[in-house]
């Protein structure tokens, strides 16, 4: 409940046609962090139309977490991990102790990922 939000400024928008969270009868790729959901997860999977093309977007549970967490203004598409990694470097590694412990587990696990490389360029940079 405490993470800061991720400013996107949103120009374009995509519209929803359908959302559901089935379990993977096959392995998928995560739109967002590209790690394979492994058949037996569930995911998201949206339908969605982006600039006038119907796609499929899958995104792996770790990634809705953050999604909901940090990105209450809105996201878009299959950057949310690359803009992450950007508010992190922003707010200098600044990422509260209530917002990890309010993240998910998976997600939490890839937010101290992406502190602990941030905290790794800021040593190499000393
Ligand atoms: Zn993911």
């Amino acid at each position: 409940m405490d993470c800061s939000t991720v400013s996107v400024d949103i120009d374009s928008y995509s519209t929803n046609l359908s959302q559901s969270h089935p379990r993977a009868k096959k392995e998928h790729r995560c739109g967002e962090c590209r790690k394979t959901i492994a058949k037996g997860e569930v995911y998201l999977r949206e339908v969605n139309i982006h600039d006038g093309r119907v796609m499929t977007d899958k995104t792996c549970q770790a990634c809705v977490g953050i999604r909901n967490e940090f990105f209450k203004d809105g996201y878009y598409y299959g950057q949310v991990i690359d803009m992450l990694y950007e508010h992190v470097h922003e707010v200098s590694g600044d990422i509260s102790e209530a917002c990890l412990v309010s993240l998910p587990a998976g997600s939490r696990e890839k937010v101290l990922g992406i502190l602990e490389e941030f905290w790794g360029d800021y040593e190499d940079d000393e």
